[in-house]
Formats: structure tokens, C-alpha cells, sequence
């Protein structure tokens, strides 16, 4: 590594260390007409957006505490570093409907058919917007 590339990595180290990592958690497919919502209530700082059938994390606010993780019934959150290869598209589209999905702060009731689908793979073309 060059020494412009060695200061580069310091001066993102101290960075991070200054204003925290800023790695966010991710919901991915199996969210998709499931939405429990349990993981909603642990969020201590309220980054959950609401869609008709998924809920996304906003990005830039998630803070990477890892609490809503084991929350999910289905498994459905993953750390940004933990993303499976097959849904690392999640990551954009959880920036994108964050910004034009509604907040959700409170648990409610999963869709009536919910436990139908299940980890059931592939079901973005199902995700309504
Ligand atoms: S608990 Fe899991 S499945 Fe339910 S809304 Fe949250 S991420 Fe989706
Ligand atoms: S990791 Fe923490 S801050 Fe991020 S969405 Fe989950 S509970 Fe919220």
C-alpha cells in the first residue's frame, strides 16, 4: 500500500471512531408478505418504514445496534455484511422505499396469511410499493 493509501485508511478509521460505523441492518426477502412487525418495537430510534406487504430499515438512520435481528420471527433481517449474495439488492431497495414508505413505530397484527408464505424464496416480484 502506497502512502497516500495508508492515510486514507487511518483517516477513515478515526472517522469511524468518531462517528460511528455507519453499516446498517437490512430486511430482505422473506419480510415480503409476512410483516410480523415485532421487529418494529425494538428499534430504539424508530428507522422502520412501512409498505403494504414489507417493511424496510432506512439506512442512514439505522444505528447498527442488532436488536431487531433476532426479533424477526422469519428471519428476514440481516447486518449489512451478512447480506446472502442472492439479495444484495435488498440494500438499495430498503434506501429507496425508506424515503417513501410512512414510519411505523408500534407492533399490529401480521397479514391475515402471513404464516402462507413463510420461507417461501424469491418473493420480490410480490412486493407491492
Ligand atoms: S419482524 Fe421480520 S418479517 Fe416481520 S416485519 Fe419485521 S422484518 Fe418483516
Ligand atoms: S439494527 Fe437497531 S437501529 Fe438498526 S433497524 Fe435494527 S433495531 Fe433499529
Amino acid at each position: 500500500m502506497g502512502q497516500i493509501g495508508a492515510i486514507e485508511k487511518i483517516s477513515q478509521y478515526y472517522q469511524n471512531q468518531r462517528f460511528g460505523d455507519n453499516m446498517t441492518f437490512i430486511v430482505g426477502d422473506n419480510c415480503i408478505r409476512c410483516k410480523h412487525t415485532d421487529c418494529v418495537e425494538v428499534c430504539p430510534v424508530d428507522c422502520f418504514y412501512e409498505g403494504p406487504n414489507f417493511l424496510v430499515i432506512h439506512p442512514d438512520e439505522c444505528i447498527d445496534c442488532a436488536l431487531c435481528e433476532p426479533e424477526c420471527p422469519v428471519d428476514a433481517i440481516y447486518a449489512e455484511d451478512e447480506l446472502p449474495e442472492d439479495q444484495q439488492g435488498f440494500l438499495a431497495l430498503n434506501a429507496e422505499l425508506a424515503e417513501a414508505w410512512p414510519n411505523i413505530t408500534e407492533k399490529k397484527d401480521a397479514l391475515p396469511d402471513a404464516e402462507q408464505w413463510t420461507d417461501k424464496k424469491q418473493k420480490l416480484q410480490l412486493l407491492e410499493r
